[in-house]
């Protein structure tokens, strides 16, 4: 039995013979999956998107993926009682906690400090009024309270 539907590239009503057709023509359906896959239209044909637009979209579905795996949640879950465990867990969240994006000049250069040792999280000293992470400044030789 016909079932109105709303094609989902043009936004036209049409009848679908089968559950499953989600576009009211071949064509539609050819140019929905253009769009998805970052085709342009230039008179005559169809080209790929220009590389800008390519890189973008890959950093996109990068963080996303990453967003996915590194929530705060598991982050705070992560209880592995290594220094090097929590530069990382500490670097992670850095990262990839969302209002943190993007990162600046200066998360870089701290997360390549923590990477390269310089600061150690501190475990048996509370965090300070700011929710703040004690690190021993190797450096330095100095506790420093790092978000
Ligand atoms: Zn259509």
């Amino acid at each position: 039995m016909p079932k109105t539907r709303i094609c989902k590239h043009c936004g036209l009503q049409f009848e679908s013979r089968r559950s499953n057709h989600l576009y009211c023509e071949p064509s539609c359906r050819t140019k929905a999956s253009y769009k998805r896959n970052n085709y342009k239209y230039v008179p005559g044909h169809y080209q790929k998107g220009d590389t800008k637009d390519e890189v973008q979209l890959n950093n996109k579905s990068l963080v996303s993926k990453r967003n996915h795996s590194f929530n705060s949640a598991s982050i705070t879950n992560v209880a592995i009682g290594t220094a090097a465990a929590d530069t990382a867990v500490f670097a992670a969240k850095k990262i990839f906690a969302p209002n943190m994006l993007p990162a600046t000049k200066g998360d870089i250069k701290s997360l390549r400090e923590l990477i390269l040792g310089k600061y150690l999280l501190i475990k048996n000293l509370p965090q300070n009024r700011n929710g703040e992470f004690p690190y021993f400044d190797i450096e330095n030789k100095k506790i420093v309270y790092l978000k």
